[in-house]
């Protein structure tokens, strides 16, 4: 078969299996492990899997490798392991690789677990963090220790204030110190943003938000060389347990075949939302990377080519203005997941944000009139005909 596929035909049929029943959809194989023909082969299996071989679920899974392969060729990188959630998939990514007395630089805006993981956890383990402002070139190269900085993590677009992150220039920075490159690249989607193309060395996502894209499950997914999937990664997931179901596989897979074209609809209605909220005197602020008001939407066109699929903004009237807002809609649901087809209403400070001091919300831009939004697949107009209905209370 050739492989020179472009990204549609890679999202529907890149890594399918069949069994001998040539069933059409990929199947779910729910099953915990695997039955050998002999003694030997058992023996020879735990010396060296090979291809379609796999021992338990925990390992490996045919349903789950379908789709490891499918996001691998997608993201372009030699390799994937998929996992039970993001959070496991930023987890293994940097602490299967890590060790005590190293170093980490990582930007300081980044979502709330991934804060706790690099904030709280790592220097447990004796493995320090400094932190810096993800968009501030000088301070990426002021923190590297080369030698001693194994790896970098940022979110190439931030949570919730869609900050950027520039992925080339980061990279280009960490390479020359000796480290490694570990993006999130959620927000920016695996469709918009080439995270490796531009330098990244491994990108770990949540499949939870666009790649699921109907809030069904949570999954996660690492992505890399052969060499750091399963030499690194591997073994600390499969001894740690994290692995990704069999079930979320098939989920996740199915999921894919529509991403391209869910992705691109949502960052359409997302430039006619941001562009008709950008006009609307009762916000203070709209954050887009597509509208030409953001600070870095040269950088988002060069490196995503739109603005993405969330806009947050910002009441006038502070908190209670924002509730009263969010509580007037009728469209949009208020919740915390993003990246689904149902359009989503946030209230960062109180939900996702809740937990991290006053000063570091101001510094972060979580003020108590910004709302995010993440904009689904509904008809742009309705979301906008939603969203006035909501600001007429504010
Ligand atoms: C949601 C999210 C995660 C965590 O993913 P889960 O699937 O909820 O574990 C990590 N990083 C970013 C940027 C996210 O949005």
């Amino acid at each position: 078969m050739s492989k020179d596929w472009k990204t549609r035909t890679t999202l529907v049929h890149e890594g399918s299996r069949r069994s001998q029943y040539g069933e059409m959809a990929e199947a779910i194989f729910l099953t915990q492990g695997f039955v050998y023909p002999t003694a030997e082969a058992a023996e020879a299996r735990f010396v060296k899997t090979e291809g379609d071989e796999f021992i338990y679920a925990r390992y490996g899974n045919p349903t789950t490798r379908m789709f490891e392969e499918r996001i691998a060729a997608l993201e372009g990188t030699e390799d994937a392991f998929a996992t039970a959630s993001g959070m496991a998939a930023v987890n293994g990514a940097l602490v299967s690789m890590l060790r005590a007395g190293d170093h980490v630089v990582s930007a300081r805006a980044l979502f709330g677990s991934c804060l706790y993981i690099l904030e709280e956890i790592l220097g447990r383990y004796g493995v320090e963090v400094t932190f810096v402002d993800g968009a501030d070139l000088d301070q990426w190269r002021a923190a590297m220790r080369p030698g001693v900085t194994k790896a970098v993590f940022f979110e190439s677009m931030s949570n919730p204030t869609l900050e950027l992150v520039d992925i080339a220039a980061v990279s280009e920075i960490a390479h020359a110190a000796g480290a490694l490159v570990v993006v999130d690249n959620v927000f920016s989607t695996p469709i918009f943003s080439r995270a490796v193309d531009l330098g990244a060395d491994v990108v770990v996502y949540s499949t939870t938000k666009h790649i699921d894209g109907q809030g069904r499950a949570l999954g996660g997914v690492i992505c890399g060389t052969q060499e750091f999937i399963r030499k690194v990664v591997e073994p600390y997931m499969k001894h740690t347990g994290g692995s990704m179901s069999p079930f979320t596989a098939w989920i996740m897979l199915n999921g894919m075949a529509t991403l391209d074209l869910r992705c691109r609809a949502m960052a359409e209605s997302a430039l006619t939302v941001a562009t008709a909220l950008a006009a609307d005197d009762r916000l203070s602020k709209v954050i887009f990377p597509g509208l030409a008001s953001h600070p870095q939407h040269d950088l988002a066109m060069a490196q995503m080519g739109v603005g993405g699929t969330m806009v947050a903004f910002e009441v006038k009237g502070g908190k209670e203005a924002a509730f009263r807002a969010i509580n007037a809609l009728e469209i949009i649901k208020i919740s915390n997941n993003l990246g689904d087809a149902k359009s989503i209403a946030t209230h960062p400070a109180t939900t996702t944000h809740q937990r991290l001091p006053e000063a570091q919300k101001a510094s972060l831009g979580i003020t108590p009139g910004l709302i995010r939004l993440s904009v689904g697949l509904e008809d742009a107009g309705d979301l906008i005909a939603d969203l006035k209905r909501g600001l007429d209370r504010v």
